[in-house]
């Protein structure tokens, strides 16, 4: 028998969060974000349950690929446009649609000879201050832009530092706004945390907030961009993944037995502890502490000790009828039925459910 650990995905779960999307912004086309390999799910396993996706947004021009061997012929956005001049001519041959956020970006358009004139998102640097221009340069790059043959469209980007907190995006708006009230072109602002918390708010005109594009990435795979201020069932959603394994080993402790490296847990009575097949190497937060829920045969317990590299060990001492071979869910959907969410999981950890599921390691099988 295999090592017990599995991930699971959960097609059925990613179609309904991205109904939740086109609930929350109908008049929106919705990007299926699947940077990352899908935020670790895996673009193939996810495909054809995102394929009713309006499109595909990545950076990695090798997932641009894997997503036309698929045979996806609808748009694919590379979120950071393109790294050096020569990729120019893979977005060319694959119609790839490609973000410009600096100068050097239009510089290599100019010199790109190609039959096919490109469609290009022109991101506005907001605030957040990572890509994209200043919206002093905003206009001249858009007239750059729109001066060479080798663009056939301009659509307007920026993307939001705050969507999810306490300062929340209105600033960004309002510079967007500015920066490009009388410029043409479809729009784009909006991330999983803006298109479910403020989709519907007014953006100039008579459009709102979702306007032409949202990019749905943590949503689709069913984490709350918000967590802890919502959890991902007050949102609708449903977990995407599941990461499984099976209790491998029982030990019974006494009061002043302590658990694992560091002896960083000591049992202050009785206790039945499971030893759990996953560890850091599989991708489990090590630094998740004593108390980050897990789930065993369906019913909530807590994580005792420091996790190791391939095991962690669990409180079974109110649980009396799960032993070896008890199914365990570090996150995700039981076989019952119940749901431990990856966010929580992740702030018990101290970081989010993203990291969480990029994290899963190569080691760990996949199932669906
Ligand atoms: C990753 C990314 C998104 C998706 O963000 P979520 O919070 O996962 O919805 C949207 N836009 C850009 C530019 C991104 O890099």
């Amino acid at each position: 028998m295999p090592r017990p650990i599995l991930a699971t995905v959960h097609p059925d779960a990613l179609r309904h969060n991205l109904q939740r999307a086109r609930d929350a912004a109908p008049d929106a086309k919705v990007w299926a974000v699947v940077k990352a390999n899908a935020y670790g799910h895996g673009i193939e396993r996810c495909f054809d349950a995102l394929r009713a996706a309006d499109g595909f947004a990545l950076l990695d021009l090798a997932e641009a690929e894997r997503l036309r061997a698929l045979d996806w012929r609808g748009p694919i956005h590379l979120l950071e446009g393109v790294f050096e001049p020569r990729d120019l001519e893979l977005c060319s041959r694959l119609h790839l649609w490609h973000t410009v956020h600096c100068t050097e970006q239009i510089d290599w358009l100019a010199a790109h000879k190609t039959q096919v004139p490109h469609r290009v998102f022109l991101k506005l640097n907001s605030g957040m201050n990572r890509l994209g221009f200043k919206s002093a340069a905003f206009r001249s790059a858009w007239a750059r832009l729109n001066a060479l043959p080798q663009v056939e469209e301009i659509s307007l980007i920026t993307h939001f530092s705050d969507a999810d907190g306490a300062r929340g995006i209105a600033h960004q708006v309002a510079a967007f706004e500015e920066a490009t009230a009388d410029l043409q072109g479809e729009r784009s602002l909006c991330n999983s945390a803006a298109l479910l918390r403020f989709a519907g708010q007014a953006l100039g005109g008579s459009q709102n907030l979702a306007a032409d594009w949202v990019r749905e990435g943590i949503a689709l795979y069913g984490g709350a961009p918000d967590h802890p201020e919502k959890r991902a069932a007050d949102w609708g959603l449903q977990p995407a993944m599941t990461l499984s394994s099976r209790i491998i080993g029982l030990q019974s402790l006494q009061a002043g037995d302590t658990v694992g490296y560091g002896s960083t847990f000591t049992a202050d009575a009785e206790m039945r502890v499971g030893v759990v097949a996953c560890g850091y190497a599989d991708g489990y937060p090590r630094h998740a502490p004593t108390g980050t829920p897990v789930m065993v045969e369906g019913m909530r317990t807590r994580l005792i000790g420091r996790v190791s590299m391939d095991m962690l060990m669990v409180d079974l001492t109110d649980l009396p009828a799960c032993g070896m071979g008890s199914e365990v869910v570090l996150w995700g959907r039981s076989s019952s039925g119940a749901v431990l969410p990856i966010d929580e999981v992740a702030y018990a950890a101290g970081t989010i459910s993203y990291e969480l599921m990029c994290a899963v390691a190569a080691r760990v099988p996949f199932s669906a």
